[in-house]
């Protein structure tokens, strides 16, 4: 099986790139795939850009082009849960877009608004996260996605209201959307760079490249344990 792993910012990709052997790159439609190996396994891995539209780019040509078994979308968020605090992780219980509108999303396709992440995938997750020597903190959530960057307080209480998210991004929801409709297993891990407030643009410019890491280590774990 080959992994298709998509991050959005060059931060997200940037451990993962260190630990690639074998690596062949081809660049479609201004996005460079990278393919190689890491831990053993597979993987095609590729920097989206940011938004929805990228990322969904993104995840259409891992599905066509690389044929991938499963897709992980690994990088960082804004922490929208009281439970959660800067540089703990979410798993994808299940993902919704933030600025869609739900009731057209059932209509047409894909017939539905919420995404779930892979159960294999979240157990496998899981499972890395039992054995890391390093405690990070982590919830198995809800993730919305939106293009904004969310750092308005209004903005962020109206998305609270409407869909009940553990974290706000930019990408994961386009990526589980392309997964589901060509029926690939999906997986998105966020480390919560900043709380989508205020300070967000503060807090992202000083965790981005730490959560970015965490977020990829969990990935480096699961793809040593995976079979
Ligand atoms: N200030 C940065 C913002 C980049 S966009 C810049 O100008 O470069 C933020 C990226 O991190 C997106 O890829 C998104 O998925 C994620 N992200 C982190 N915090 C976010 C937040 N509060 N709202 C939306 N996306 C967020």
């Amino acid at each position: 099986m080959i992994w298709g792993i998509i991050g959005a910012m060059p931060s997200e990709i940037a451990l993962l790139q260190t630990q690639m052997s074998n690596v062949k790159k081809e660049t479609i439609s201004g996005l460079t795939y990278q393919s190689g190996v890491i831990r053993g396994k597979e993987v095609v891995l590729c920097c989206s850009e940011i938004g929805k539209v990228n990322a969904a780019m993104c995840a259409q040509t891992l599905a066509l082009r690389y044929n991938v078994g499963c897709m992980i979308n690994t990088g960082v968020a804004g922490c929208t849960c009281d439970d959660l605090t800067v540089l703990d992780l979410v798993l994808s219980r299940d993902l919704v877009f933030h600025d869609y509108d739900w009731k057209l999303q059932e209509k047409y396709h894909p017939h539905t608004s919420s995404f779930p992440g892979d159960p294999g995938l979240i157990a496998l997750a899981q499972k890395a996260l039992a054995g890391m020597s390093e405690h990070i903190g982590y919830k198995l959530g809800r993730i919305a996605t939106g293009d904004v960057f969310v750092e308005d307080e209004g903005l962020r209480r109206s998305i609270i209201e409407r869909t009940h998210p553990d974290c706000v991004e930019m990408e994961g929801a386009a990526i589980a959307l392309v997964a589901y409709s060509n029926q690939i297993p999906c997986l998105v891990i966020r480390c919560m760079s900043d709380n989508a407030n205020g300070d967000a643009g503060m807090s992202f410019d000083t965790f981005e490249k730490i959560a970015a890491d965490h977020s990829a280590k969990l990935l480096l774990s699961m793809l040593e344990l995976a079979e």
